[in-house]
């Protein structure tokens, strides 16, 4: 049975990549799916540990679950760190994981940059973390946005060797699935091509993230208007004017990546927005782009700031997920525990 697992990082300055890349798609899908949206605080610690707004990070995060439309009484919405399994299952992964595949992640190599020593082990290890994340429910689906795609390949990788090395003691403690065999599925990544990577505001190269240290390389979604507005008209450009066919927008990637965001917010294809911009100069796309932003972001983040106001309600949001997640991920934590070998 499919099941839909994702998780955000209460890291603060959640963004407008956050928003299109992840939550859109996260509600969307609960239409279709049984979904479990995660507010990944055990990652959030890896990078920065010691975060004295973590308690306000987790519950903003979760306000923004519920402001967009994620509904928590259908959804499981809780904080990672409460289900323990997810600890237990990343310690089996760091042991089946192996150095070289870690090496490649380039989320270590961009978020430890040049004091590679000086990262946390924890850094390094998120990625087996991550895959515990999703395979402890046994998710079948992940929407991230394409920066996940290639720790989505490791966890597949993870569930692989894990089903492969222990494929003899699946197969006699009865716990593979079906014909195939195998304990873990293999999780497949669900990315909105059209909002799969929203770039910084500042530099069209680099990926808008909660961790850039200017505030003008992203919107927030808690935003005001005039903020918004601000930050729109500092984005950086090109002196060209909109084109009118995509391939006007290649080898102009700020050109390509305002152009994206305007098509992620009106919920359309690219080419029609070119179809209505083409020709215009950047001052008059700004103005439009910068109304449809405040039209969709400004009810959103408004909600967010009702919510986070009675933190009472959202703590209960949090507690009753997480009773709701671990009794999913207690009996396959045991099974785990089972084919390893270790005495429970
Ligand atoms: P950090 O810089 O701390 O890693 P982040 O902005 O990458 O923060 P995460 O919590 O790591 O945020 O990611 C949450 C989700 O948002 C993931 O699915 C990720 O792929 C997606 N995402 C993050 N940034 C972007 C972006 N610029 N465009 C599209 N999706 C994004
Ligand atoms: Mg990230």
């Amino acid at each position: 049975k499919p099941l839909v697992f994702s998780g955000v990082q209460p890291t603060g300055n959640l963004h407008l990549g956050n928003y299109l890349g992840a939550i859109v798609n996260f509600v969307a899908l609960q239409k279709s799916h049984d979904c479990i949206y995660c507010v990944v605080d055990m990652h959030a610690i890896t990078a920065t540990l010691v975060q004295p707004d973590l308690p306000a990070q987790i519950r903003e995060v979760t306000a923004a679950f519920i402001a967009a439309g994620i509904d928590p009484v259908k959804q499981i919405v809780f904080n990672q760190s409460r289900v323990s399994a997810h600890a237990e299952l990343a310690w089996v992964f760091n042991c089946v994981a192996r150095l070289g595949w870690l090496n490649r992640m380039t989320q270590f190599k961009d978020k430890a940059g040049k004091d590679r020593e000086n990262a946390s082990t924890g850094l390094y290890a998120y990625p087996n973390l991550m895959a515990a994340d999703i395979l402890v429910y046994k998710a079948t689906h992940v929407p991230v946005g394409e920066d996940q795609k290639q720790h989505l390949e490791l966890t597949r990788d993870i569930a692989q060797k894990f089903n492969n090395d222990f494929g003899p003691r699946i197969a006699e403690l009865g716990l593979g699935r079906g014909e195939a065999g195998g304990f873990f599925p293999a999780p497949e990544p669900l990315i909105q091509p059209q909002a799969a990577r929203i770039m910084s505001l500042r530099d069209g190269t680099k990926k808008m993230s909660k961790s850039d240290p200017s505030e003008y390389s992203r919107l927030n979604l808690t935003d005001d208007a005039d903020t918004i507005a601000q930050k729109l008209r500092k984005a950086k450009t090109d002196a060209d004017a909109i084109p009118s066919e995509a391939k006007g927008l290649e080898g102009r990637p700020e050109a390509e990546n305002l152009v994206g965001i305007f098509a992620g917010l009106a919920g359309k294809p690219v080419a029609a927005v070119l179809q209505d911009f083409g020709g215009s100069q950047f001052s008059a796309f700004k103005q439009a782009l910068t109304d449809l932003a405040v039209e969709r972001l400004a009810p959103v983040g408004g909600e967010m700031k009702r919510l986070v106001a009675d933190p009472g309600y959202i703590d209960g949001v949090l507690k009753a997920g997480a009773e709701r997640a671990a009794a999913i991920a207690a009996p396959i934590m045991d099974e785990v525990k089972d084919i390893v070998g270790f005495i429970r």
